[in-house]
C-alpha cells in the first residue's frame, strides 16, 4: 500500500484549496443563510475539474481511482457543505449505481451528462415510517409492460434549481426490493419541502411523493427483487467517501485551531504555550491521521478487488465520531466568538452532525463490522 500522492494530484489538491479559500469561503455564510448556490458558481465548477473525476473515461469522465480522488474530496470538504455534498454524491456515489446496474441506454444517456455536471442524481431510500432497515413501504407493481410506484420518501438530498435530476428509487415488489430510475419530468413524482436542517445546508432535503408513478421495465437498475444489492454496493464505497469528508472537515478545524492557539492570549501568554492546549491539538492531529489511514486502507482494498465492507464501516464509524470530537475541541479553543453565527467553527460544528446519518448511522456500521467478525 503506497501512501504517496502523485504530484499532479497534489497540485490539483492545492488548486482546490485555493478555490475553496478564495472563492467559496467569503460567500459561505451568506449562501448558507439563503440556502442557495449561485448558477454562476455552479458554472465555474463545471468548467473546473469537479464533475466526472471518477467516472470511467469511456463515458466522458477522467476515470481517476478513488485513492486519488479522496485527497481532492478532503479539500472540497473544507468549505460550504453544498460543495462537499455534491462532490461526494456525484463522484463517489451515484454514477456507480448507473454504471454497474443500469442498462446500456442509461449509461450512454446519463453518465456523460453527469461527467459534465448537466444532471444530478438523488438516492431515494429513507422513508417516514421505515428507517435504516430494509422494511420499505413504497410499493411498485407491474401492470402490463409498466411498473407503477406509490409511496413516500423523505430526507432525500436534492440539488434543486440548477440542473435536472434523475432519481434512484427503492420500492418493494412481489419478490423483494427493486431499484428503479425515475426522471424528474415524470408526472407521478412530486417534491415537497422538508423542515430546514440543523447544518449541511445548500443541498436541500425533500419529501419525494410517488403517486401512480409509471416507469418502464427498462428503467429497472439491476434485477427485479434484487434492488438491495444496488443499495449495498452504493453504500459500501460511499462510506469510505464519507470518511474522507469527515477527515477533510476535521483537518480544516485543526488548521483553524493552530493560528488561533498561537494568536489568542490569556493570562499574558498565547494559548499555544499551555500544555492543555498543546495536548488538545496533538489529540486532534492524531485522530485525524488515524481516520485518514482507515479510509485509505478501505479504498486500497476496494481498488485491489478485495473485500472491504468491514474496513469501509470501520472508517465511517471512527471518522464520524472523530470529527464530532474535533469539532468540540475546536469550538472550545475558539472561545465564545467561535459560537457566534457565521464563523466557520460554528458552521462545521453543526455540519459535522449530519455525518452520523449519511450512509448509515454508527449503530449500522457496528452491525456490519460485527456481522463480518462473527460470520
Ligand atoms: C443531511 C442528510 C442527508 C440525507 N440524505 C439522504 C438521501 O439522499 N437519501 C436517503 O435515502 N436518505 C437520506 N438521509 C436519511 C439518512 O440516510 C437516515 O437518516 C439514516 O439512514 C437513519 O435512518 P432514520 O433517520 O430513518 O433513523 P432510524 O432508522 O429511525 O434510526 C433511529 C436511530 O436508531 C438507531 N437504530 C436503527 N436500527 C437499529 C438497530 N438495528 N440497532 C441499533 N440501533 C438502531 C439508528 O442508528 C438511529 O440512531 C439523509 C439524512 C441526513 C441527515
Amino acid at each position: 500500500m503506497d501512501f504517496q500522492i502523485p504530484e499532479h494530484i497534489q497540485q490539483r489538491a492545492r488548486e482546490a484549496r485555493t478555490w475553496v479559500e478564495e472563492v467559496l469561503d467569503p460567500l459561505s455564510a451568506d449562501l448558507e443563510e439563503k440556502e442557495i448556490f449561485p448558477p454562476a458558481l455552479y458554472e465555474e465548477l463545471k468548467r473546473g475539474k469537479f464533475f466526472g473525476v471518477t467516472i470511467p473515461r469511456e463515458y466522458g469522465g477522467e476515470g481517476l481511482p478513488m485513492t486519488q480522488w479522496y485527497p481532492l474530496l478532503e479539500e472540497f470538504s473544507r468549505g460550504y457543505a453544498f460543495v462537499r455534498m455534491m462532490a461526494h454524491c456525484m463522484n463517489g456515489l451515484m454514477w456507480r449505481a448507473i454504471y454497474f446496474f443500469g442498462k446500456d441506454d442509461h449509461k450512454r444517456e446519463l453518465l456523460p451528462k453527469m461527467a459534465r455536471g448537466e444532471i444530478m442524481v438523488a438516492n431515494c431510500l429513507t422513508e417516514p415510517e421505515s428507517g435504516t432497515g430494509k422494511d420499505i413501504d413504497t410499493q411498485a407493481r407491474k401492470v402490463g409492460q409498466k411498473w407503477i410506484i406509490n409511496g413516500h420518501k423523505w430526507l432525500i438530498t436534492v440539488f434543486p434549481d440548477l440542473v435536472p435530476c434523475f432519481y434512484i428509487v427503492f420500492a418493494n415488489t412481489e419478490n423483494g426490493v427493486t431499484c428503479f430510475g425515475v426522471r424528474d419530468d415524470n408526472p407521478g413524482l412530486k417534491l415537497a419541502p422538508m423542515q430546514k436542517m440543523m447544518g449541511t445546508q445548500g443541498p436541500r432535503h425533500f419529501n419525494i411523493l410517488f403517486k401512480d408513478c409509471e416507469v418502464d421495465e427498462a428503467d429497472i437498475l439491476g434485477v427485479p427483487g434484487q434492488g438491495l444489492r444496488v443499495a449495498f454496493d452504493m453504500l459500501a464505497l460511499s462510506r469510505v467517501s464519507i470518511a474522507a469528508c469527515c477527515v477533510g472537515v476535521a483537518q480544516k478545524m485543526l488548521d483553524l485551531c493552530v493560528p488561533q492557539a498561537k494568536h489568542r492570549h490569556t493570562f499574558g501568554k498565547p494559548l499555544a504555550k499551555r500544555q492543555a492546549i498543546q495536548w488538545s491539538l496533538a489529540e486532534m492531529a492524531t485522530s485525524i491521521n488515524a481516520g485518514r489511514g482507515l479510509y485509505q486502507k478501505a479504498a486500497w482494498l476496494y481498488e485491489q478487488n478485495r473485500p472491504y465492507d468491514m474496513e469501509a464501516s470501520m472508517a465511517k464509524l471512527f471518522t464520524e465520531e472523530m470529527v464530532v470530537e474535533v469539532a468540540e475541541k475546536a469550538l472550545r479553543m475558539h472561545g465564545g466568538f467561535g459560537y457566534t453565527k457565521g464563523t466557520p467553527v460554528e458552521r462545521f460544528f453543526r455540519d459535522c452532525r449530519s455525518f452520523h446519518f449519511e450512509e448509515g448511522t454508527a449503530e449500522i456500521q457496528k452491525l456490519v463490522i460485527a456481522r463480518g467478525l462473527l460470520k
